[in-house]
C-alpha cells in the first residue's frame, strides 16, 4: 500500500490510525456484526457512538454548558443561509466582515435575507489580510456579525479574535465559518455567539455540519423557515429530526478520540504551527517561490505559494505528483499552489515539500 502525501483543501487527509480503526470496524462494530453504516440511528449503539463524539468535542474545543453542538447536513454553505434565518430574529441587518472567496459567498447569501452591511472588506488589497477591527464600520442594529476565521482559497486567517467577552460584550453575537481551522487551535468558544463548520477538512468526511450554538439564539427562527433550517428543531431533537450522516459522525468522533490522544487541541496546535512556519520559512527564503498573503495574516492551515511566471506552475505540479506530493494545484479562481496542512498532514509532508521546492528551485532559477 502506498498512502499519498496528500495536500488536498478538502475533502482533505485524514489521520490514517482513523482509517485503520474504521477498517477494522467496518464489517462487525463492536460485536454487532454489521458495519456502523448499516445499523439504525436509533440503536445503542450509535447513540453510543453519537454522544461520545459530542462529550469528546465539547471536551476539545471547552465548549460550557450553555451551548448547543449539533450534528447536521448541508454543508457549511447551507449554514450561509441558517444563520441568517436563525439570527436575524426582528432586525433587518447583519455586519459581514469581507476577507475573501468564502465571506463573499456567505453575503451573497445573507443579502437574499437581509440588508449585509460589509464592515470591512479586504478585496482592496486582493484579500491577503484581516482588516484591522480597529476599522470595521459596524452597524448599530445588526443582528449579529460574522467573520470567516479561515479563508480555505486566500489561505488568510484570524490570529486572534474581536473581543466579545469578559464583561464588554458590546456588540451583537460574533458568528464565525471555521470551516477550515475547526480543531486546528484552542478557541474561547464564549466570545462567539455561533461556530459553523464544514467536516471534511479536520473533522472528517464530507456530508456532515458542525454547528456550535449559544442557546438563547435558538428559538427565534423567521416565519417560514423550514423546519429542516431551524436549528431549535434539531436542538430539541439531538441532531435526530431525520435520519443523520451517521458514518460521517461515527468517523468523526474517531477523530476526536484521534486528537485527544495527541494531547488536545493546544498540542495539535503547536504542530500546526511548527509545520506552516517550516513551509512559510521556506517560501521567504526562496528566490523564486512567493507569499501572496501579509505575514500576520498568514493562515497555518492553508499555505498559497505562487511562482513568478505562471507557466513554472504546471511543471512544479507534475514534478510534485511524481513524486507522491498530490493536490498542489491552487483554486481555480487564485491559480498558483496552495499547501493543505490540516491536522492529519504529518511534519514529514511539509518536509518533503519543502525538499522538492529546494529542488525545483534549483533547477528553475535562472
Ligand atoms: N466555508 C469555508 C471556509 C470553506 O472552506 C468551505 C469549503 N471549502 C465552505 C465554506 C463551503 O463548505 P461546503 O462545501 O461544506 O458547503
Amino acid at each position: 500500500m502506498n498512502r499519498a502525501i496528500n495536500f488536498s483543501a478538502g475533502p482533505a487527509a485524514l489521520p490514517t490510525e482513523v482509517l485503520e480503526q474504521a477498517q477494522a470496524e467496518m464489517l462487525d462494530y463492536a460485536g454487532t456484526g454489521m458495519s456502523v453504516m448499516e445499523m439504525s440511528h436509533r440503536s445503542a449503539e450509535f447513540i453510543d457512538i453519537a454522544e461520545r463524539a459530542e462529550r469528546d468535542l465539547r471536551e476539545l474545543l471547552q465548549i460550557p454548558d450553555d451551548y448547543h453542538v449539533l450534528f447536521l447536513q448541508g454543508g457549511a454553505t447551507l449554514q450561509f443561509a441558517m444563520v441568517p434565518l436563525n439570527l436575524l430574529g426582528d432586525r433587518g441587518t447583519a455586519d459581514y466582515v469581507n476577507t475573501g472567496s468564502w465571506s463573499t459567498k456567505a453575503i451573497k447569501e445573507a443579502a437574499r435575507f437581509c440588508s449585509v452591511n460589509v464592515a470591512a472588506s479586504a478585496e482592496e488589497h486582493g484579500f491577503d489580510r484581516i482588516p484591522d477591527p480597529e476599522t470595521w464600520a459596524c452597524s448599530p442594529d445588526a443582528a449579529y456579525l460574522h467573520i470567516c476565521s479561515n479563508e480555505t482559497i486566500g489561505g488568510v486567517q484570524f490570529h486572534s479574535f474581536p473581543d466579545r467577552e469578559a464583561g464588554r460584550d458590546v456588540g451583537p453575537p460574533l458568528v464565525a465559518d471555521m470551516s477550515s481551522d475547526i480543531l486546528s487551535r484552542p478557541i474561547d468558544v464564549s466570545r462567539f455567539g455561533l461556530i459553523y463548520a464544514g467536516a471534511q477538512k479536520n473533522v472528517g468526511p464530507a456530508g456532515l455540519t458542525i454547528v456550535i450554538v449559544r442557546k438563547d439564539l435558538v428559538g427565534a427562527a423567521r416565519p417560514g423557515t423550514p423546519s429542516m433550517l431551524d436549528y431549535a428543531v434539531h436542538a430539541e431533537a439531538g441532531s435526530m429530526s431525520n435520519t443523520p450522516p451517521t458514518y460521517a459522525w461515527y468517523l468523526a468522533g474517531l477523530v476526536f478520540a484521534w486528537v485527544r490522544s495527541l494531547g488536545g487541541v493546544a498540542a495539535v496546535e503547536e504542530r500546526n504551527r511548527r509545520k506552516a512556519a517550516k513551509l512559510y520559512e521556506a517560501i521567504d527564503g526562496s528566490n523564486l517561490f512567493r507569499s501572496p498573503v501579509v505575514e500576520e495574516a498568514r493562515s497555518t492551515m492553508n499555505v498559497p505559494f505562487t511562482l513568478p511566471a505562471g507557466e513554472l506552475d504546471a511543471a512544479f505540479l507534475a514534478g510534485a505528483t511524481e513524486r507522491g506530493l498530490l493536490n498542489l494545484k491552487g483554486h481555480r479562481s487564485v491559480g498558483g499552489m496552495r499547501a493543505s496542512l490540516y491536522n492529519a498532514v504529518p511534519e514529514s509532508a511539509v518536509d518533503a515539500l519543502i525538499a522538492y521546492m529546494r529542488e525545483f528551485e534549483t533547477d528553475h532559477l535562472r
